[in-house]
């Protein structure tokens, strides 16, 4: 790896900046990987790879270890408070052929571990301070973070400049997440188009037994999710609907400490029984040792655009949403995996603007889609009244994007409504 003039900067060491890095080395191009944080996210988080996220994963070599580390999941159910109301299956029932529920961070690890192989370390404690395009390259500028401590008896620490470097990549991808340093380079817009909702997220050790499957149950007005976890644990994540955070969450928690319900009395053990009282008294399972709590504000936004001429977003950089469908995370795996096939040619000195405006245009189009702006899951003939009367807030639930979304939609009896011709 030429450290001083990489032909591609990734901003961003997440899953979607990691696998953009990944699909570029494969393809033989000179990556350096930057991340401000001073080592990966810890926890779960968006928990799910989609089929095709799989099959991305497979062009890289890491198909095998992801899905010996998943839980395979096969069905949603969805639910009201009462019982079971309809149902969609994944894949053909076969093996490989559903979703694999993989903590975040263990994906992320497998990512690394392979960057590594592939001769890209990342840089982490390494932030993009500054990228001013260029005709030919990107003029970038990387301050190199470090901590200092101050004072013993409340210990602060705070993070200083140590250093700073140039670099003259050929391309920037940004894949720096929610509040994208590249996204504002570039001054593009990213409005909300919905209001913000917040779930309380839990956890926990249980003797459910919810066989290959993951459950959203719509109950009084609200949206909650269930999911099976690989270690014998699951993760409910209930829709708090009056809520409003004194400390909105977004961060990833970049150390593995047990989080306390502590100042939050929304997340106390009693809290969590209430919920499934309340909400899925079906549940019947046990609440063991509650290993992970959180209070998490979703925001939905995207941006005005993926990019332009050398810098390119992808992932949350671009786009964020409700967490049931995880459908961020895995858009943004096929978004970079496309990049890199672009991004590849273009270095190799084949024009590209047709491909790059290809990109812009059907991700726009997709998250139009997501984001219900296009108008959303429409019931037709075929459609249950309590699926239709539940179809707004399936959108974001359903674990799919573009053509895998709509044939999701399609097997309720719903079609995603014809793209409206401008707006959003
Ligand atoms: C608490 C929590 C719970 C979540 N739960 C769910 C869920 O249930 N379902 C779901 O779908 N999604 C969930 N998510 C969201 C999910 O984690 C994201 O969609 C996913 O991480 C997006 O991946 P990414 O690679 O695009 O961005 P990120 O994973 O955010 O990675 C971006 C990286 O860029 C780095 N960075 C930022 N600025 C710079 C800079 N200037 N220079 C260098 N590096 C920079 C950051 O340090 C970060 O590591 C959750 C997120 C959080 C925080």
């Amino acid at each position: 790896m030429t450290e001083t003039h990489p032909e591609v900067l990734v901003a961003g060491a997440g899953p979607v900046g990691m696998f953009a890095a990944l699909a570029l080395a494969k393809r033989g191009i000179d990556v350096h990987v930057v991340d401000s944080a001073l080592q990966p996210g810890m926890h779960s988080y968006a928990l799910a790879l989609h089929p095709r996220s799989l099959e991305l994963l497979r062009e890289v070599g890491l198909h095998e270890a992801v899905v010996a580390e998943s839980y395979p999941v096969h069905s949603i159910g969805l639910f009201d408070q009462t019982e079971r109301r309809a149902e969609v299956r994944i894949g053909d029932g076969t093996a490989n052929s559903g979703i694999a529920v993989l903590r975040q961070d263990v994906l992320e690890e497998l990512l690394e571990a392979a960057l590594e192989d592939a001769g890209a370390k990342v840089s982490w404690s390494h932030r993009l301070a500054r990228a001013v395009m260029g005709e030919s390259s990107v003029n970038a500028t990387i301050e190199t973070l470090e901590k200092e401590s101050r004072g013993y008896a409340v210990s602060h620490t705070e993070w200083v400049v140590a250093g700073s470097k140039d670099l003259s990549p050929k391309f920037v991808i940004g894949a720096d997440g929610h509040s994208s340093w590249v996204r504002r380079m570039l001054r593009i817009g990213f409005p909300e188009v919905a209001k913000p909702q917040y779930f309380a997220v839990f956890e926990f050790v249980s003797d459910a037994d919810l066989r290959n499957e993951m459950r959203i149950v719509f109950s009084g007005g609200t949206t909650n999710v269930l999911w099976p976890l690989p270690d014998g644990r699951v993760r409910w994540s209930f829709e708090l609907p009056a809520y409003t955070a004194r400390d909105p969450r977004r961060e990833k928690d970049r150390f593995a400490i047990q989080v306390e319900a502590g100042d939050y009395p929304i997340l106390t053990e009693e809290r969590l029984r209430t919920f499934l009282a309340e909400r899925a008294p079906w549940f019947t399972a046990s609440v063991g040792e509650i290993a992970w709590r959180i209070v998490v504000r979703f925001e939905r936004r995207r941006a005005e655009s993926f990019g332009r001429g050398r810098m390119w977003l992808a992932g949350d950089a671009a786009h964020l949403t409700a967490p049931a469908g995880v459908q961020s995370m895995n858009s943004g795996l096929a978004e970079a995996s496309e990049l890199a096939e672009i991004v590849g040619k273009a270095i190799h000195a084949k024009d590209s603007g047709a491909a790059f405006e290809e990109y812009d245009r059907r991700h726009t189009r997709d998250w139009r889609e997501i984001l219900g702006l296009s108008g959303g899951l429409r019931a037709t003939g075929k459609t249950d009244p309590w699926v239709a009367a539940n179809g707004s807030a399936l959108l974001p639930c359903l674990p799919g994007i573009g053509p895998d979304l709509a044939a999701l939609a399609g097997q309720l009896g719903l079609e995603l409504a014809a793209p409206a011709s401008a707006g959003g």
